[in-house]
């Protein structure tokens, strides 16, 4: 067990020139690069892919599958604190860095957001309400399940689904045995489906001691299940988005989470349900570059090296789009708005559905004072 002195030694903040190790290379790990330099760190990426974006800006950069022991050690070694851009890193990679470099977020949050029945059940247990679920591992089950949780619902992989992939949206007429062909025998949960009214996500960040603070609520709109627009702030009433608060926060809390962390929600009437967590930099608050008065990447690079939390409010009222694919196309149009603030993640090849980079527009709040309408 740690004692007072090494208790106090694991509080104190990293000192300029400490390296952040970050798992995963892409944008969300570019960004956080390029929020930790100011700070003073540097940051050293690891990840599988060749040629990752966040090397482009980055101190160093190890490519190494996440279960090679050599690298991983060679890598823990040379940093002081990891983190992660990417949630579905192994759990055995997770456990071998503990042993060697304080790892924020924690293997507790990791594992809870690995697996959407796991992170259901911690929702609710804290008091935070979600669609219904069933956990499904047969076709028997699946049946059963529609009965109780029908007539329309979503059928889910437990397990590494993102931007609507492992999913499959099911009504009375659907074929369940075609459904639960398409899991591929992989363990899944069933929800009920949720006519909405609106998405939002709650990002909320926790330092090392303990503090906690979040953006108001961000409104986000898809386009073929990639996230497509966030706005912010998401017209809630102060009921709802005081509601969404007090959830992120009550998570972030119970997880005993250090860094950003975002919750992605359902509006229906004054009730939010929980539908993911994402323990990492979410692509719903890449708006807080220039949106915020501080950004979820500089605050997560602030919780994870022990500096003072930064404030969470508005610039004014704020809407990122994402350029997904060939909308990079459009860069030198956008960039002859005023006002457009463009980031390009520095990808090589646009893919459809790749997401390229995105583009944030801060414009004066008509409520805030002192503003110009
Ligand atoms: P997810 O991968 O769980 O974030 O789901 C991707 C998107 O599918 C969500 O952002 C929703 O638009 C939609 N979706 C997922 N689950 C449900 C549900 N239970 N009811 C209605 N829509 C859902």
């Amino acid at each position: 067990m740690a004692g007072p002195d090494e208790d106090q030694l694991a509080m104190s903040p990293l000192p300029p020139g400490s390296r952040i190790g970050i798992l995963g290379g892409g944008q969300l790990g570019r960004m956080l690069a390029l929020a930790a330099a100011p700070l003073g760190y540097r940051c050293h990426i690891f990840g599988p892919e060749a040629a990752p974006p966040a090397g482009q800006v980055a101190d160093a950069v190890t490519i190494a599958d996440y279960l090679d022991e050599a690298a991983l050690s060679g890598f823990a070694e040379s940093v002081d604190v990891v983190t992660l851009e990417f949630e579905n890193v192994p759990a055995a990679a997770l456990e071998f860095l503990a042993q060697r470099v304080p790892v924020r977020p924690g293997a507790k949050a990791l594992a809870t957001a690995q697996d959407r029945l796991v992170e259901k059940d911690f929702a609710n247990s804290v008091g935070a309400a979600t669609a219904p679920y069933a956990t499904v591992d047969s076709l028997a089950e699946l049946q059963d399940a529609m009965k109780k949780i029908g007539p329309r619902a979503v059928l889910k992989t437990r397990r590494l689904g993102y931007d609507g992939k492992g999913q499959v949206m099911l009504d009375p007429d659907s074929d369940l045995s075609q459904a639960w062909a398409a899991m591929a025998g992989a363990p899944s949960i069933l929800e009920g489906f949720i006519a909405f009214d609106g998405e939002v996500s709650v990002i909320a960040a926790r330092g090392l001691d303990g503090t906690v603070s979040a953006y108001p609520p961000i409104a986000n709109r898809h386009r073929n299940h990639i996230l497509d627009i966030s706005e912010v702030p998401a017209a809630l009433n102060p009921v709802q988005s005081k509601r969404a608060i007090a959830i992120a926060t009550d998570l972030i809390t119970a997880l005993e989470y250090v860094g950003i962390m975002a919750v992605e929600m359902f509006v229906t009437g004054d009730e939010m349900l929980v539908n993911e967590m994402a323990p990492r930099v979410h692509n719903s608050g890449h708006w807080s570059i220039e949106g915020a008065e501080t950004s979820q990447f500089e605050q997560h690079i602030r919780a994870i090296c022990g500096l003072p939390l930064g404030a969470m409010s508005l610039r004014g009222r704020v809407e990122m789009r994402n350029l997904i694919g060939d909308d990079v196309e459009q860069v030198p149009a956008l960039l002859a708005e005023p006002g457009a603030h463009l980031h390009l993640y520095g990808k090589a090849e646009v893919r459809p559905g790749r997401k390229m980079g995105h583009v944030t527009y801060v414009r004066p709040d008509p409520g805030a004072e002192g503003s110009t309408p």
